[in-house]
């Protein structure tokens, strides 16, 4: 089973890390940049996405983050995490890492329903439809020819995708009980 960190400095980390152990995967905290030394995945939460990024910035970890991807690591970004890893923003802050070839837009489903729950496909998860709860959640509305769609809303919304060992969804799988998304990301980071 892979290490998993879980970026542990804003956000609901602790509801990713319980989902981590539902799953049989090693977790821990990362909030400095030798804490990302050994890990085969690191997923960064749902939060506020300028924050979190502040926060990166603050404690030095931008470049060994990217370095970390560059050398093998895989990584799930969750609704703000989406934000975070992103190439480009519609939005005028924060500055994203750029680590997925995708273009994202922060707050995307508007001010009254921008909190939801729905079923969703999700390409890659055998079952039932999953159930995603979206809170004030952004939308991928540009995807580089690399990037696969793994799920949409309102038909050509993407709100899951993957490139390579990359993952972001708009919705916060940790906040349900349906462990399969987790267990893919696992997946994921062992190969
Ligand atoms: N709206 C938040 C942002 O822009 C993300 C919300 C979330 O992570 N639930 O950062």
């Amino acid at each position: 089973m892979p290490t998993i960190g879980v970026l542990a400095i804003q956000g609901d980390f602790i509801e990713h890390r319980e989902m981590l152990g539902a799953v049989g995967a090693e977790s821990r905290e990362v909030r400095l940049p030798e804490q990302l030394e050994g890990l085969d995945g690191l997923i960064i939460p749902g939060g506020e996405s300028t924050t979190i990024v502040q926060l990166i910035d603050i404690f030095g970890m931008r470049e060994p983050l990217k370095q970390c991807v560059s050398n093998g690591m895989a990584v799930w970004g969750t609704c703000a995490g989406m934000i975070v890893v992103a190439r480009r923003l519609l939005d005028r802050r924060p500055q994203p890492l750029g680590l997925m070839d995708i273009e994202v837009s922060r707050n995307a489903f508007g001010r009254q329903v921008d909190s939801f729950e729905t079923s969703l496909e999700v390409n890659g998860i055998d079952g039932p439809p999953v159930h995603a709860v979206f809170i004030r959640a952004p939308v991928v509305t540009k995807a580089g020819e690399a990037v696969r769609i793994l799920a949409e809303v309102d038909g050509g919304m993407p709100v899951a995708v993957r490139e390579g060992k990359l993952l972001a969804t708009s919705f916060h799988p940790e906040l349900t009980n349906d462990t399969r998304m987790h267990r893919m990301f696992a997946s994921i980071s062992s190969c």
